[in-house]
């Protein structure tokens, strides 16, 4: 069978999305809706991309995002539009705190500082992570002189606030989030807030204190069934026009100045434009014939690898279990490196007297069983569980989260310029935020630019 893309009676544009994750879906969606022939292509078996929840027997077993936040670019209205007002969850019944793991046992995480909440030094000076000296050397901070050029994160926090707050706070917090450690990620890519916050008043402790409260910037939910539902009514509109298992091979410059998708199984699949939403680094390969300049900047996009692991376990055989879960201070050389206890962070995810754990583990090499022993070893060290577990899971994700080295947005924004001299717009975690409203926004600003662009045109 082979697919045309035609421009169709009354529909000015045809486009093709390659790549069914949010960011693809929610392109593919607003494209239609602007009036485009849409075709997308997935290579996967299923659409949604790193989010995927399993529903089986009351559990629900997140293999990617488990949550979002909401007060993120413009999230709640696009909750709101895709009729999910009613499936939004939030917590379960414990206090929402995190722990990181020391060599001393457990301490609360000073979340406010990655919440960018007023209180958040006093929370560091308050917090037994920190020694008496790195205390002292915190309320040096206003008096560190601005830095002139883009710093790695561990070298940015180091600078203004001491190495152990780099070290023992955002070392793993980073780690858990973005897979990365802190010193391969860049200010402006994973940590933009505080980032302006030296630029505009020199400190970023005085910065941080006059900003928000703590509880007024809105916060982390997730949705009833899992983050699949968001997915399943992203796809609801593009359905009928999305192929499955159907990798594109490359995108070439057709003589008649249209472009075409490759693919095996419908082969050319003729376009007036291209949202490319799948990884950058598939970005670059499909991009080599057509822009050897813009693959390279693509390629120069690393990407890290995260293996998840999920048990369930009898609630009776676990002991008394506090807060939402912990990260791992990377000092401690252990292979956990975040483990979320995911029934009592969110409502509906264990079938009753049930409870469900989600661990990131770093271990590249093991087979899946030995990755999941590997977890119940890490779970008895630092929790003392030592009960089998009823439900296992595992999902091992090779490239899956961007790096964002320091210079990524700017290189970011240069891809982005070249490929639309293209007729193709970038989209996804690749550019300018991993998490998934971000994701969703970058798919909409890729249609919208698309769409913009139809309309000075015709
Ligand atoms: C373990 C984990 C936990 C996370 N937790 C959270 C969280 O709690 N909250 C949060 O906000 N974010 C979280 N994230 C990040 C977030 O889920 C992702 O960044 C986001 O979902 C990425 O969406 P995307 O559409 O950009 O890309 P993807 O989901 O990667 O989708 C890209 C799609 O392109 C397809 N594709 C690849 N090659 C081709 C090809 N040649 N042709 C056609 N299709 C192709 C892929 O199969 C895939 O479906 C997490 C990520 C991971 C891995």
């Amino acid at each position: 069978m082979s697919l045309r893309a035609t421009r169709s009676e009354g529909l000015v544009t045809s486009v093709v999305v390659i790549g069914a994750g949010v960011a693809g879906l929610t392109a593919a969606s607003r494209l239609r809706r602007g009036g485009a022939s849409v075709t997308v292509l997935e290579s996967s078996a299923r659409i949604g991309g790193l989010v995927e929840s399993e529903r089986t027997e009351g559990w629900v077993v997140e293999y990617g995002a488990d949550g979002f936040l909401i007060s993120k670019a413009n999230m709640a209205g696009h909750v709101s539009g895709l009729g999910l007002d009613s499936k939004v969850v939030g917590g379960g019944n414990t206090p929402r705190r995190a722990y990181i793991a020391t060599e001393h046992g457990l301490e609360p995480l000073p979340a406010s500082l990655f919440r960018f909440e007023r209180g958040a030094i006093w929370e560091l000076l308050s917090s037994r992570l920190l020694s008496p000296g790195a205390k002292l050397r915190l309320l040096m901070e206003p008096f560190v002189p601005r830095a002139r050029e883009e710093e790695s994160v561990s070298g940015f926090v180091s600078r203004r606030f001491g190495h152990e707050v780099s070290d023992h706070i955002v070392e793993p917090m980073l780690r858990g989030v973005f897979g990365s450690p802190a010193s391969a990620l860049g200010m402006q890519g994973a940590m933009p807030k505080l980032a302006e916050h030296e630029r505009r008043y020199g400190s970023v402790g005085v910065a941080l204190m006059l900003a928000p409260r703590a509880g007024t910037q809105g916060g982390l939910v997730s949705l009833s069934g899992g983050m699949q539902t968001l997915v399943d009514a992203l796809g609801h509109d593009v359905a009928p026009y999305t192929h499955l298992s159907v990798p594109a091979q490359s995108i070439r410059r057709k003589a008649n100045g249209r472009l075409a998708v490759a693919t095996s199984r419908h082969g050319d699949i003729e376009a007036d434009a291209v949202v490319l939403a799948c990884p950058t680094h598939v970005a670059a390969r499909l991009v080599a014939g057509l822009d050897g300049t813009l693959a390279d900047e693509l390629s120069l996009v690393r990407s890290a690898d995260v293996e998840v692991v999920s048990l369930g376990y009898e609630a009776r055989d676990l002991p008394s279990i506090e807060g939402t879960g912990f990260l791992v201070d990377p000092a401690l050389g252990r292979a956990l490196v975040a483990c979320t206890w995911s029934s009592q962070k969110w409502r509906g995810r264990a079938p009753r007297d049930r409870f469900l754990v989600r661990c990131v583990v770093n271990a590249p090499d093991c087979s899946d069983d030995e990755l999941v022993q590997l977890t119940r070893e890490e779970l008895r060290h630092f929790a003392g569980i030592t009960a089998t577990p009823v439900l296992t899971r595992t999902k091992r994700r090779r490239n899956a989260l961007p790096v964002y080295a320091p210079g990524h947005r700017a290189l970011a924004t240069r891809a982005k310029e070249r490929a639309r001299s293209h007729g193709i717009e970038l989209a996804g975690n690749g550019y300018d935020g991993i998490g998934v409203p971000d994701c969703v926004a970058s798919g909409l600003d890729a249609a919208l630019s698309m769409l913009s662009a139809q309309a000075l045109h015709s």
